[in-house]
């Protein structure tokens, strides 16, 4: 920690809201902590769906200002970040069980539009007879409809926000937990005591504000700060999905209305696989536990097997991961009524200020720390302008056209990487990417080979650039290279890192 231990605002919590919400305060000129228990998007922010999208079915539930503005974001996360952000076409099969075909008709003419000017294709009706789309889904499926939306990969979405709030002079603190939190309202200060993960190092900082962005944890921290602390109380609930071998060809994804009403993705993910979820359960457990269910895992592979001609059981998955979702509680509607809109509470506590974030998606996680930095303009009267809707995440300035153009060059620079590590380094890094491979001119300059395509070089840049501690934060966060590499070279990846983590090669700022 820095020898002045005093910060205009520490937030706790690094997932998707915590992260961006350092990126914007810091890019303000605010002085900035940001302390995270783990690794950043440990929790839900690396266990959601990956979309970036208006949400089609909360229209059903006439959250128009929700929609218009995550769908406003979905261009905005395009133009800034579009090394992690993708298109992705849908196509939602329809039978008679389902609303009528004009009430989706009409709810995706809505989607097409309010958002404003969209730079993706609007969308239409298919007949799935001799057509792509089609090919994967049972005879039974005729017809359907194909939209857009987007993609992202969400924990290094996080990431990257963690990056660039470091890079614009704030501290992250990783592994670092807020035991804490008491007011001192003779100096206008927040004590912070916190500690040390791995050594158990206990020790304190000081704060004008406190942003509580911990997500199904915001509750405790409350709780930290005073008994009943906090006008709104989470309810958690848990989301599961199975990855499988891939289901079908194409890179487009299905949304499959089950017979309960609710939603199924499948969703072509890293390559060789099908990502398939959510399920929605009531949780009352550690969130940082939260698992599958056998049920859950039956209820997925059910609903797929309703629409696709090919048929999944349990023991093809091959993955799953769990997130419980902080959304706030509003009475007893079933949870998928429940709104995923975000409040921003403002309050004092003997007169200190606690901004606490209750809910929300990673889409308008950018929009969200927009508006939280805002609401600290009644704390501090010096803030500058809000900055982030045009300027890049890290890596996110590829100086191209598109994606496709920038990978091409990337690929002309560097031909002689292998064609599958070029690709996720491009998708990965975007312009950083040129930052790890530096001057080599082969492999044999991006130092050890550790199996799979992964090497030295990149191993040092996510310890020393990207807070990657352990082989989980590499393989499982910083990329998810988890699906596709032997034990062998796990072990390679662990031995290469001890040998750095011995040293503190970290550094805030990425040269
Ligand atoms: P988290 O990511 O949980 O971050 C909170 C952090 O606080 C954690 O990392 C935790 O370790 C840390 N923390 C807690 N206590 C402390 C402490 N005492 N000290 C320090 N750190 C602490 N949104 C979309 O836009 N698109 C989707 O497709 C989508 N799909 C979803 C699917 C599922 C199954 C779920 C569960 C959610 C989905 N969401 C989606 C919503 C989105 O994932 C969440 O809104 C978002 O990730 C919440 O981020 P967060 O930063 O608030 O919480």
């Amino acid at each position: 920690m820095s020898e002045d231990r005093t910060f205009d605002v520490v937030i706790i919590g690094g997932g998707i809201n915590g992260t961006a919400i350092a990126r914007d305060a810091a890019g303000r000129g605010l002085s900035v902590l940001l302390c995270e228990k783990n690794d950043i998007a440990s929790a839900t922010s690396s266990a959601s769906t990956k979309l970036i999208h208006g949400g089609l079915r909360y229209l059903e539930h006439y959250e128009f200002r929700l929609v218009r503005e995550a769908l406003a974001e979905r261009e905005v996360l395009l133009r800034t970040a579009p090394h992690i952000v993708s298109p992705l076409r849908f196509v939602l099969p329809h039978d008679k069980s389902q609303r009528p075909a004009w009430m989706i008709r009409m709810g995706l003419f809505l989607y097409d539009r309010l958002g404003g000017k969209i730079s993706l294709p609007k969308s239409h009706q298919v007949r799935f007879s001799g057509h792509p789309l089609g090919k994967a889904l049972k005879k039974d499926f005729t017809k359907g409809f194909a939209y857009s939306d987007c993609w992202v990969d969400d924990a290094r979405f996080a990431v990257l926000n963690a990056v660039d709030a470091a890079a614009q002079g704030g501290l992250v603190l990783t592994r670092t937990k807020v035991t804490g939190l008491t007011a001192l309202p003779g100096d206008g200060l927040w004590q912070v005591d916190i500690k040390e993960q791995g050594t158990g190092q206990v020790g304190q900082a000081f704060a004008r504000v406190i942003v509580n962005a911990a997500g199904p944890w915001v509750d405790p921290i409350e709780s930290m700060i005073a008994p009943g602390f906090g006008d709104y109380t989470l309810r958690l609930v848990k989301g599961s999905h199975i990855v499988v071998p891939r289901l079908y060809d194409g890179a487009h994804a299905y949304i499959l209305q089950n017979t309960d009403h609710r939603i199924v993705f499948a969703i072509p993910y890293e390559k060789d696989y099908t990502l398939i979820g959510t399920t929605e359960v009531e949780y009352d457990g550690d969130p940082a536990q939260a698992q599958i269910a056998p049920e859950e895992t039956q209820y997925l592979c059910d609903a797929v097997n309703r629409f696709f001609k090919e048929q999944i059981k349990p023991k093809d998955v091959v993955w799953s991961f769990s997130g419980v979702r902080p959304l706030v509680y509003a009475g007893n509607e079933e949870a998928d009524e429940v709104s995923r809109d975000y409040i921003l509470d403002f309050e004092r506590h003997e007169g200190l200020p606690v901004l606490s974030v209750y809910s929300g998606k990673i889409t308008t996680s950018r929009h969200l720390a927009e508006e939280a930095v805002n609401r600290l303009e009644e704390v501090f009267d010096e803030l500058s302008e809000p900055w982030t809707e045009n300027e890049p995440l890290p890596g996110g300035d590829l100086n191209t056209a598109d994606y496709k153009t920038f990978f091409k060059t990337f690929r002309q620079e560097y031909n002689w990487l292998p064609e599958d590590t070029a690709k996720r380094y491009a998708r990965n890094y975007g312009s950083r990417a040129r930052g790890i491979v530096k001057s080599a001119r082969n492999t044999g300059d991006l130092g050890v080979d550790c199996g799979d395509g992964v090497f030295e070089a990149e191993l040092v840049y996510l310890i020393k650039c990207e807070w990657a501690r352990s082989v989980e934060d590499v393989i499982w966060r910083r990329t998810k290279l988890g699906l596709h590499i032997t034990d062998e070279t796990r072990q390679n990846i662990e031995t290469v890192m001890a040998k750095y983590l011995d040293e503190d090669i970290r550094e805030t700022s990425f040269g």
